[in-house]
């Protein structure tokens, strides 16, 4: 456990400083207060140059990456800021945000106005992406993969006309999701879900299979809970008790989204709250809050227990939150990439600056080497600018005369202008008000009610997964522990990549954490959970990983000193778009118009998209909102 895991910062015998973040002195504490001494080493596949997608260590929001926004926010910025060096570029287009939104924004513009218009693309990131981040590993000459943010092509609603364009555009055919799936690899070999009950919260460490939503008696019999917990809990999934028989099922969904799951469980079923810990963490990955702070009629909308005698209606209820109830017809509308929606985003770079990634099919991308050093071009009409944050977006004039906008950014610890026509702002909508002071308070205020989700998605490259195979386990979750759930990655071969098949091969770990602290409203939540990512060394987490596994799969003869070959910790403090909940947001259960309408609102020559502007943490949400931006902008022409 306490041996140092060299082989990490040093897979291929390479170690480099991460490259292309050069701050200003004034910002270089905010650094050394969080990140700087970290592992930021960088494994490289081919130990020539920097690679961002194989860089591992604190990655996500790394270092040097947001720093001088905070800056901004905190009203420092333009103190030590220093003088602003003109381009001399200018362009048709400039979108602020390299995510999928902001690609798709400007492979919209190229389309309508023709391969010469002008586009750059801003990022305060090294990679693009945004949140759909791929993350390469290399382990005895082969590439393995893992998604570090933005997983699936996967939605709880339709993808709309548009965005499903886009992605047959891309050369996306979703209907192989079977094809490159290999989904009797984990059943085939007696792989199941498990449980691990941790010893902080139910008195010792055991690791428990055949977890499922039906929590099996199988299962229960071996959990280390209480008998007053396990009557209950069998209560809850199968007595056919209406907890509001007076109430018609309408009115009855209108009581269930005003109060919580886990008030529904202790005060409406009068459980014993040592039930809640098996239900505590399911929303995570949802809705990155707990049950404390997730509708009632939310949990019903996913299947959970306790609503069986009430049968309600099918069918949203008032303020239902937009991902408790799946739409049929977006079942079948899924595809898994093995780097995630990073093909997505590596589709759309390939279509906008032909030859930096090479190849031509929704194959040949998964292993494609992208080419870094022409994304930004002199002479190229697209350019993508990485590790540049914008700290203005101005018009030259009034908004409504202006001929342009001055987007100005820092980049290498210096400013830089460039002027454009139009502009797409396709970043986080709380960083727009910073960007824009002059846009009306009530724009302003919409804007910053976009509290994003905090997130981490953990990827750990180990040297074979005959641990899992030993328990019989494919998944686990740990709701005491750092990271909630861990994973073998999904088994998808695509083009010449080959996932793992044998235990006895390496495999990438997926592992995730929803920071949030129960008790609290939704968005205070995730501000507290912000902060709780930014002050977490990569040391404090690797430490975590390390002891997370070493309690859940030690048994099967894991060592995470021998075992485990590279970590990379995808840190996202600026997660999910924040989505309407009806505990927390009173004009989302009466039907008033979201802030999310307010917020997006074009001002003279900047239109905006990202999927905050739709206040729905989908990629379909990031390419409608591109091409409504897009457009309101074509429509100055
Ligand atoms: C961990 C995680 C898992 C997810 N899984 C899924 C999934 O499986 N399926 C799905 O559909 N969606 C998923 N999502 C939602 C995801 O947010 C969207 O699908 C989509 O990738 C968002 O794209 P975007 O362009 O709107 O935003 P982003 O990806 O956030 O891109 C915005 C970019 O703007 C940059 N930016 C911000 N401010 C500035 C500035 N001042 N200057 C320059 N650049 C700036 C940001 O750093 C970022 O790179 C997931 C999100 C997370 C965080």
């Amino acid at each position: 456990m306490h041996r140092r895991i060299t082989r990490r910062d040093f897979l291929n015998g390479v170690a480099l400083a991460v490259g292309g973040t050069a701050f200003l002195p004034n910002w270089g504490a905010a650094l050394r207060g969080t990140d700087a001494g970290t592992s930021l080493a960088a494994v490289q596949p081919t130990g020539r140059s920097v690679y961002p997608p194989a860089l591992t260590g604190l990655r996500g929001s790394h270092a040097g990456s947001f720093e001088a926004f905070h800056a901004l926010k905190d009203g420092t910025f333009w103190d030590t800021a220093g003088s602003i060096v003109s381009t001399r570029e200018t362009y048709d287009l400039a979108v602020v945000g390299g995510g999928i939104s902001g690609l798709a924004a400007a492979y919209y513009y190229r389309k309508a106005v023709g391969k010469r218009a002008r586009i750059i693309v801003l990022d305060n990131h090294d990679d693009f992406g945004g949140h759909a981040k791929r993350n390469e590993f290399t382990a005895n000459g082969r590439m393995y993969l893992g998604f570090g943010g933005t997983q699936s092509i996967d939605s709880p609603a339709p993808y709309s006309p548009v965005a499903k364009a886009l992605i047959a555009e891309l050369g996306i055919d979703v209907s192989r999701r079977a094809q490159v799936l290999d989904a009797n690899l984990y059943t085939g070999l007696g792989l199941r879900r498990a449980f691990f009950f941790d010893k902080e919260t139910f008195g010792v460490d055991r690791l428990v299979g055949g977890y499922s939503h039906q929590l099996a008696d199988a299962f229960l019999d071996a959990a280390p809970l209480s008998e007053a917990v396990k009557r209950d809990v069998r209560r809850l999934l199968t007595d056919q008790w209406d907890p509001m028989p007076d109430l018609s099922s309408a009115d009855r969904k209108v009581q269930l989204a005003r109060m919580s799951y886990a008030h529904f469980l202790t005060h409406v079923w009068h459980l014993d709250a040592g039930v809640l810990p098996l239900f505590e963490t399911r929303t995570h990955g949802l809705f990155g809050v707990g049950i404390d702070a997730v509708p009632a009629q939310d949990a019903w909308g996913l299947g959970f227990p306790g609503f069986q005698g009430m049968h309600l209606d099918p069918g949203a209820g008032p303020g239902q939150n937009r991902d408790a109830i799946r739409h049929p017809e977006a079942e079948d509308y899924f595809f898994h990439f093995p780097d995630g929606n990073a093909s997505v985003a590596r589709l759309l770079v390939r279509r906008l600056i032909p030859g930096a990634i090479p190849g031509s099919t929704m194959d040949d991308v998964v292993t494609a080497q992208a080419n870094y050093a022409w994304l930004d071009m002199k002479g190229s009409p697209v350019r993508i600018r990485l590790n540049s944050t914008v700290v203005r977006v101005q018009h030259d004039g009034p908004a409504a005369s202006a001929r342009g906008v001055e987007v100005v950014y820092v980049r290498g610890g210096t400013l830089h202008r460039v002027w454009a026509r139009t502009a797409v702002l396709a970043c986080w909508h709380s960083v727009i008000p910073y960007l824009c002071p002059d846009l009306p308070a009530h724009q302003q205020a919409a804007l910053a009610y976009a509290v994003k989700v905090p997130l981490v998605y953990t990827n750990v490259l180990i040297r074979q997964w005959t641990a899992f195979q030993h328990l019989g386990v494919r998944a686990s979750v740990s709701p005491g522990l750092w990271h909630t759930s861990v994973r073998l990655e999904a088994p998808v071969s695509l083009g010449s990549y080959r996932s793992s098949r044998s235990p006895t091969e390496p495999i990438v770990l997926h592992l995730s954490k929803t920071p949030c602290k129960p008790g609290l409203e939704a968005r205070a939540q995730h501000r507290a959970g912000r902060v709780e990512l930014l002050s977490t060394s990569f040391e404090t987490i690797e430490r975590h990983i390390r002891e997370q596994l070493a309690r859940m799969v030690g048994d099967g003869g894991f060592d995470p000193a021998d075992d485990i070959l590279a970590i990379t910790v995808n840190r996202w403090p600026h997660g999910y778009a924040y989505q309407y909940n009806s505990l927390s947001d009173p004009f989302w259960l009466k039907g008033g118009e979201p802030p999310c309408v307010v917020a997006r609102q074009r001002v003279g020559r900047i239109a905006i998209a990202n999927t905050d502007a739709a206040a729905y943490a989908y990629t379909d949400a990031a390419i409608d909102q591109a091409h409504r931006a897009v457009h309101e902008i074509l429509d100055l022409r």
